[in-house]
């Protein structure tokens, strides 16, 4: 950062206080927009080198996946579910990218990410997406693509229908629940590419089988599963 770029930011930090969203103390001016002290504090699942985590068993039998992970754990009230809920709720898209930056430094050198092709953020509704404005999970990949050097591709898989209903119950219904409800627009152009699927929250892991569902259209296609928060 250059020196007027560092002068003028000091001046509006004077002025206009920046905050941590996550804890409402005063941002220094090295600080982006977390502290480094909830960054310090933030909960996270060290899953990234175990390939038998909660993460991956969340999906065994019902996804054929290389490896699956989560950056934080999810709980109430942590900082992770304060995080989600700016991002998602309070129009923080830039919180969403440092989130996927940070998301990104986690997956950084783990040997089971580091072949991966293309990043995939589960897509929104087109009907959602512009009631909302943004993806949250878009800009989360913004992120993670930034720092794994990797292309992000927020087209081809596409949300179908608006609002399915939720179900758990056994796996037949289930799959029927999560059948068709994502899309690919061009299963050629994910052909034999090792794809990065990508979410904000895992939580009963529909969602992400439902959009396997789609991905495996691609011909000879790989598909690893990584989400800012896991909720267990
Ligand atoms: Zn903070």
């Amino acid at each position: 950062m250059n020196h007027l770029v560092l002068y003028l930011r000091m001046l509006t930090d004077l002025v206009f206080p920046r905050v941590c969203p996550l804890c409402g103390n005063v941002l220094v001016e090295n600080e982006k927009m977390i502290c480094s002290r909830c960054l310090t504090d933030l909960p996270q699942t060290h899953f990234r080198n175990m390939q038998d985590n909660p993460v991956a068993r969340m999906f065994w039998g019902r996804v054929p996946f290389s490896a699956a992970t989560s950056y934080l754990f999810f709980e109430k009230g942590n900082k992770a579910r304060k995080m989600i809920h700016e991002i998602k709720y309070h129009d923080n898209k830039e919180l969403g990218y440092e989130a996927g930056q940070l998301t990104g430094h986690y997956l950084l050198s783990t040997e089971a990410f580091m072949d991966i092709d293309i990043i995939v953020p589960v897509p929104l509704h087109k009907r959602k997406h512009k009631i909302r404005g943004y993806n949250q999970s878009e800009w989360i990949g913004k992120g993670v693509s930034e720092v794994l050097t990797k292309p992000i591709d927020c087209d081809n898989l596409y949300r179908k229908v608006f609002n399915p209903s939720q179900t758990r119950q056994n796996r037949y219904s289930r799959w029927k629940n999560v059948e068709g409800i994502f899309d690919l627009r061009d299963p050629g152009r994910f052909a034999g590419k090792h794809l990065l699927l990508l979410d904000d929250v895992i939580t009963t892991g529909s969602t992400i089988e439902a959009c396997s569902l789609a991905l495996r259209k691609a011909p000879g296609a790989r598909i690893s599963i990584v989400s800012l928060a896991f909720a267990y």
